[in-house]
């Protein structure tokens, strides 16, 4: 039988890339920035910005993140705003995972250390972006955001909801995914779906209670801040205490900057649907870099091994890894034009790019700028 993944041919296409006007780039083809800064009211401005630093940063990650800074830039140069990136830089993310009796436990980033080999290449791509646009930037491990003042109020209306959100947020265990790492020094594991966690809430307690399959239960304190920064979250209530505790920030309007896959069902089911009015805040969805067939092109740890092998066979993996685009002699200046003009033009942001659109930048090609819907 013919191999199924055999090599195929490219489609032979004119390098003319369209813009058909539909839903946001209709609406926001040309204001966008403005309208960013009539939803920001406050004096100052944090767009926040969020990575799980387990491998070298992709393509994605570094369009995400320089869509981030543009638009900080243009709100600052244009607006005369007070800006500032935020990045997160989720250190509670799995590094090893395994089950036990059927529960499934994780190590965090922050408890094996792998992170360390790989937040430099995200502070390089920092550095640099704030050279180029001028923009200030922070970055946050998750204790550092855990001690904002605000996040005590958030988790506790969190956990009261439990019964809710745990349903809605973790369909399959229906448990909030709340976790804290085993305090043993060498064991560090912690029930990736809080499936064994016991809450105890009272007027005068508000405790959470930990299993660890080797050394027994474990206990944290809301009312002990130092407690209370050992907490991990998964990512959808992590994204719902995200916008409980910028709503509340008094000095600041809060922007996320993510990935498009974030946006629709996910963000309208799992978000939206569990927030106050009040505690709506912008979110803006930076284009996804698309493999050959439309799927979002993924960090080489969430796929199987070879699976971007034609990619490297076309000395293309520089889209994969950052270590590979330094290696391969890349320049950030090409991502960081094109994001630049397509925030110049904001229809360009509402659509997703092909790694053959980034690959023809990279060869000096940039595809012909088409029609802008009907014209
Ligand atoms: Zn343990």
């Amino acid at each position: 039988m013919e191999d199924p993944r055999k090599l195929r041919y490219h489609i032979q296409h004119d390098n003319v890339s369209h813009h058909p006007l539909g839903a946001g780039s209709y609406i926001f083809k040309d204001k966008l920035i403005e309208h960013i800064n009539l939803h920001c009211p406050k004096s100052r401005i944090v767009l926040h910005i969020g990575a799980q630093p387990n491998s070298s940063p992709h393509m994605g990650t570094i369009i995400s993140f320089t869509v981030a800074f543009f638009l900080a830039s243009k709100l600052q140069k244009d607006h005369g705003r007070s800006v500032l990136i935020s990045l997160d830089l989720v250190d509670t993310a799995p590094s090893e995972q395994l089950t036990i009796n059927g529960v499934q436990y994780q190590r965090s980033q922050r408890f094996t250390r792998e992170m360390d080999k790989y937040v430099k290449d995200f502070l390089e791509i920092m550095e640099s972006l704030k050279t180029r646009t001028g923009v200030e930037y922070r970055t946050r491990t998750q204790a550092q955001f855990l001690a904002d003042p605000n996040i005590p109020t958030a988790i506790r209306q969190i956990i009261r909801d439990r019964e809710v959100l745990g349903r809605s947020l973790s369909p399959k265990t229906g448990k909030l995914a709340i976790r804290a790492a085993c305090p043993h020094t060498d064991c560090g594991l912690a029930d990736k779906g809080g499936v064994g966690t016991v809450y105890s809430f009272s007027d005068d307690e508000s405790t959470i209670e930990f299993q660890c399959p080797s050394h027994g239960t474990y206990k944290l304190d809301l009312a002990d801040p130092q407690h209370i920064q050992k907490l991990e979250f998964n990512t959808p209530l992590r994204n719902l205490l995200r916008a409980k505790v910028f709503a509340r920030d008094p000095d600041a309007s809060w922007i996320r900057v993510t990935g498009a896959d974030y946006a629709g069902y996910f963000q309208e089911q799992l978000l939206w649907r569990h927030i106050a009015p009040e505690e709506a805040l912008v979110i803006f969805y930076a284009p996804l870099i698309v493999d050959w067939s439309g799927a979002k092109l993924s960090k080489s740890l969430y796929v199987r091994s070879g699976a971007y092998q034609y990619l490297k066979d076309m000395d293309m993996d520089y889209l994969l890894s950052y270590r590979s685009f330094k290696e391969q002699g890349k320049d950030l200046e090409v991502i960081f034009e094109e994001v630049r003009h397509w925030v110049e033009h904001p229809y360009s942001l509402f659509r997703s790019y092909s790694v053959a659109y980034i690959d023809s930048l990279f060869k000096g090609d940039r595809p012909v700028q088409g029609q802008i819907g009907k014209t």
